[in-house]
């Protein structure tokens, strides 16, 4: 899982981007408020690096966070991954999608709502996306502290493709008083 280690053998797959199966980079923000919170997220780290197709090249620690949106549940574990992939957004969002269902995600229909896990992409190369089952960058990333923190812990210096500004930068223009995380034990 060391960053500059080989690339593993990926597996031919209709998913891949239209470009002679390049190696993309995407990072993807990890969460759980239900069960073994911590477990859940290591479990995810594992099984992302064993998919056929992504490779995890860097990880966060494990952070605390207190819920955003929703306050009436537990504080989340979150983590932020760096993966190397030859699947296009779409396909590695089919793929995070699966990983949800195996850890035993039910969808409450309480928007930001407690769950098991969350598996969102958060950037994938420079790509801007807008559709509707899928938004590249994220389009709260560069509002929340848990996303910013770990992505911060893996590399303080990735840009936001269109808001042209550092995860630092974006992570220090937020309001001191709102959404605490903390790093946790390991
Ligand atoms: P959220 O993560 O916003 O709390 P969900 O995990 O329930 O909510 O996801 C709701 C929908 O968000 C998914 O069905 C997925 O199609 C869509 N979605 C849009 N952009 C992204 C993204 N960048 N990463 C993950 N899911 C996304
Ligand atoms: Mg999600």
């Amino acid at each position: 899982m060391n960053r500059g280690a080989a690339v593993k053998n990926f597996e031919a797959d209709s998913g891949r981007c239209a470009d002679g199966g390049a190696v993309h980079r995407a990072y993807i923000s990890i969460g759980s408020n239900i069960g073994d919170r911590a477990a859940n997220c290591e479990r995810a780290i594992l099984a992302l690096d064993s998919a056929s197709g992504v490779r995890v090249a860097a990880r966060s620690r494990l952070f605390l966070s207190e819920p955003v949106g929703y306050a009436d549940q537990r504080w989340f574990v979150n983590a932020v991954v760096k993966v190397e992939t030859t699947f296009s957004p779409f396909a590695l969002l089919g793929v995070l999608q699966g990983l949800e269902r195996d850890a035993g995600r039910k969808r409450s229909g309480i928007r930001f709502g407690p769950r098991t896990l969350d598996l969102d992409i958060v950037i994938f190369d420079d790509m801007i996306i807008d559709s509707d089952g899928l938004e590249i960058p994220h389009p709260r990333m560069h509002e929340r502290r848990f996303v910013l923190g770990p992505l911060c812990d893996i590399d303080p210096r990735v840009v936001h493709p269109v808001l042209k500004k550092t995860a630092r930068q974006l992570y220090d223009a937020l309001s001191e008083d709102e959404q605490k995380i903390l790093v946790r034990e390991q």
